[in-house]
């Protein structure tokens, strides 16, 4: 592996053959959780892919030059043109195996994947998920002294991390930019020296024996694990949703509303995100038409007041979607009134849909007890139907689901394993 900088990019890279460039930057999270996976395929594939790295902040007209945005980016080449897909943000190694292996012919491919000897690694105890619920639960348990590693399909954060302002986490008098908080919840419990593999590939999880395979070669081992891996949005159903996300379709108001200046919005849902979310898309948006299935909005009282004092926003109640289509660079949300089946046609810029969640549980669905909605039941211990397996935050069953709750959770979970293991 070499560090170059932007004099030597036609010489190393440009005629260097068969290279995968990698822009980083300092105090870039994303770019420490790709560093061990890109040092450890260098030696794998180091033979026939050169590895080098680049310094974005001290490369910027380079970085520019080839549209290079964010922090890291991985960009490939072979005789001096670029090739493959570029990779960015929580870079997974088997996306970047993808990559150098669509470099090589399928011999040398074969050669390589018969040298990946897969390998044991033992901890104390193994955290699934490192939103609030984790990361507090590994907080707890390395200030205990406890072995523990911290597992996440993602980075680091959870659904934190993509909340544009926090205002009812206690302890800070001025409402908290989401990636703020979450950055610092995962910093306070990295620094305290949890292990973390994050940006990985969960291929297996064996709640019983506590094992978890991941990216397909390495298993960690544990006395006990703790499930802390939240929730995902829920789709409508409705035809051209899956087709259009991310294309117009959007479930993260802080990470789209951004590029709706001026631009009009449909919000599909009436609970406290929707009505939280739809008075952020306002800051950048100048219309926003909520769609709602009831009769009245279902966020509670002072957020409703804010979007009915919203001039920009108006809501159609009693209405669902029931197509999306794209004609050119409008989307078409068709909707149909619940009591007249009436339908309309609403042309926007783009659509945001926050319909609730359901529980992150696919790895596990059929070896726990679950409550009716598919919630992991537990004691109040945190302990599940399994002994030594917990849960935490979201991904549990109980009525109220919070940062702060998941922040409790994560505490009561980790002190009881401290307890059991001391
Ligand atoms: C739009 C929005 C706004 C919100 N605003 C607020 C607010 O203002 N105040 C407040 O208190 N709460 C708010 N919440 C709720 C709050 O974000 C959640 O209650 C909290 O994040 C739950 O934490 P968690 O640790 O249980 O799960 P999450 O935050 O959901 O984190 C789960 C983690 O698990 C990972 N994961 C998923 N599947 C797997 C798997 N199979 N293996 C390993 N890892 C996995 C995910 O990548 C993620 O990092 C908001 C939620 C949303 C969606």
């Amino acid at each position: 592996m070499k560090e170059i900088n932007s004099s030597e990019f036609e010489k190393e890279v440009l005629l260097g053959g068969k290279v995968i460039l990698d822009f980083y930057s300092t105090e870039c999270p994303p770019c420490e959780a790709l560093a061990s996976k890109f040092e450890a395929l260098s030696l794998l594939y180091g033979n026939d892919i050169k590895f080098m790295k680049i310094f974005r902040q001290g490369n910027r007209d380079l970085a520019d030059k080839l549209g290079v945005k964010s922090s890291p980016t991985l960009l490939f080449f072979d005789g001096g043109k670029e090739v493959a897909s570029r990779l960015t943000g929580g870079v997974k190694r088997s996306e970047i195996i993808r990559n150098l292996n669509s470099m090589l012919s399928p011999e040398k491919v074969h050669e390589i994947s018969s040298q990946i000897k897969p390998f044991v690694s033992e901890f104390d105890v193994i955290i699934l998920g490192a939103g609030p619920g984790g990361l507090t639960a590994g907080l707890y348990l390395c200030q205990a002294k406890i072995n523990t590693v911290l597992i996440d399909i993602s980075l680091p954060g959870g659904h934190v991390s993509t909340t544009h302002e926090v205002s009812n986490y206690p302890g800070f008098i001025d409402p908290q930019p989401g990636y703020l908080l979450s950055h610092n919840m995962s910093e306070q419990t990295k620094l305290c020296g949890t292990i973390y593999k994050v940006a990985v590939d969960i291929t297996k999880v064996d709640l019983e024996k506590k094992e978890v395979v991941i990216d397909e070669y390495e298993t960690v081992k544990a006395k006990r694990i703790i499930i802390g891996t939240g929730t995902t949005p829920n789709l409508t159903g409705a035809p051209g949703e899956k087709e259009l996300k991310g294309k117009g379709i959007s479930y993260c108001a802080t990470c789209d509303a951004k590029y709706f200046n001026d631009k009009e919005v449909v919000v599909i849902g009436g609970g406290n995100s929707a009505v939280e979310e739809s008075e952020y898309i306002t800051r950048f948006a100048s219309k926003l038409t909520m769609v709602h299935q009831f009769d009245k909005l279902t966020a509670n009282k002072q957020a409703q007041d804010k979007v009915f004092n919203n001039p920009k926003i108006s809501i159609l109640f009693e209405n669902e979607p029931r197509s999306f289509t794209r004609e050119g660079d409008k989307i078409i949300t068709e909707i149909e009134n619940v009591k007249t089946k009436s339908r309309q046609k609403l042309i926007s810029d783009g659509v945001f849909i926050f319909i609730g969640m359901k529980p992150n549980i696919d790895l596990f669905r059929n070896s726990l007890e679950l409550d009716q909605w598919g919630y992991i039941k537990t004691d109040q211990d945190m302990q599940t139907s399994i002994p030594g397996v917990y849960a935490v935050g979201d991904v549990i069953s109980k009525k109220y689901r919070q940062i702060t709750t998941a922040v409790a959770d994560g505490t009561i979970a980790a002190m009881a394993i401290a307890k059991e293991l001391d």
